[in-house]
């Protein structure tokens, strides 16, 4: 099972003729509202790859529909907390060649309690994995808890905060990071850390590094991306499906970088997550 502590945010999607500069007044010519965050991204994602996905989490009042969304695909809903502050959102300006800008307000993704991620962690085990990224609070609880418990912990460290990772990182099995992110890291650390990391690099694909390997480079797939918003959490929660399921490292590359490949040529996040169904036939 793949036990998932993510962010769950109302995504504000707005079609704008290029990225807004400081100061300046952009009127967009599309709206759309959608379930978003990194974390129900990747639950979605994973839930459609097929894997058994638990998914811990928090959202305000106003926002049962998410909930429902994600019951709807398949996902365990049983440890996301209904609490009394607003659901976290964001505004996503777009641009005609599908890059973005991104304003987050976490709510009640931030009230996420030890006591919450230890309920939900209860009953896993050696056979399963957690999924965290900096989106929510208790990472480190959950990661230091899924550690004893034998859990592989595959943390996407985003958005970048080195504290954030500082504390999560000595609790991580799989790092897993965008380059942007990545090149953070190493100008915050001085090096990349030594632990199995993942850096991805968009349209160049994905290196997964491990200390005294060679590194292994899957390449992107090429197609016409429309919106790469969530590329990344369709990525990370394809890969960790595939881990959870046993795949091996290259396999569960390959899917990743398929799964995203498709991903891309589709507007919004969670909605645009492929099926296993599309990936294997991609892949054919
Ligand atoms: P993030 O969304 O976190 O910035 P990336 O942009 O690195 O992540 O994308 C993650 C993965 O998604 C890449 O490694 C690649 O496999 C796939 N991907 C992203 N953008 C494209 C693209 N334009 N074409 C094909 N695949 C892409």
């Amino acid at each position: 099972m793949l036990l998932n502590l993510g962010s769950i945010n109302i995504d504000h999607v707005y079609r704008v003729p290029h990225l807004p500069a400081p100061g300046e007044t952009l009127e967009a010519g599309g709206y759309a509202i959608g379930l978003g965050g990194k974390g129900a991204n990747q639950s979605v994602a994973a839930a459609r790859a097929g894997a058994r996905v638990c998914h811990i989490g928090a959202v305000g009042p106003e926002a049962a529909w998410a909930r429902e969304a994600m019951a709807g695909d398949g996902i365990d809903v049983t440890h996301i907390a209904e609490v009394a502050v607003p659901t976290g959102h964001a505004i996503i300006t777009v641009d005609p060649a599908g890059e973005n800008v991104i304003v987050i307000f976490p709510g009640a993704n931030r009230s996420l309690s030890d006591r919450q991620v230890a309920a939900a962690l209860a009953t896993a085990g050696p056979d399963d994995t957690l999924l965290i990224q900096n989106e929510t609070s208790a990472q480190v609880q959950a990661a230091r808890l899924a550690v004893a418990r034998g859990l592989r912990v595959i943390y996407s460290a985003a958005p970048f905060d080195v504290a954030a990772v500082q504390a999560v990182l000595p609790h991580v099995s799989l790092l897993v990071l965008n380059k942007v992110e990545a090149e953070a890291l190493r100008t915050a650390l001085g090096a990349l850390p030594g632990v199995e990391m993942i850096v991805t690099r968009g349209a160049q694909g994905a290196d997964w590094l491990r200390p005294g390997a060679d590194p292994l480079h899957v390449p992107a797939f090429a197609v016409a991306a429309v919106d790469t918003v969530g590329a990344g959490d369709c990525f990370t929660g394809n890969l960790a499906a595939a881990l959870d399921a046993g795949l091996p490292r290259h396999q569960a590359m390959r899917r990743a970088a398929a799964a995203a490949a498709l991903q891309v040529t589709r507007p919004g996040a969670s909605q645009a997550m492929p099926s296993a169904a599309e990936v294997t036939a991609f892949l054919a």
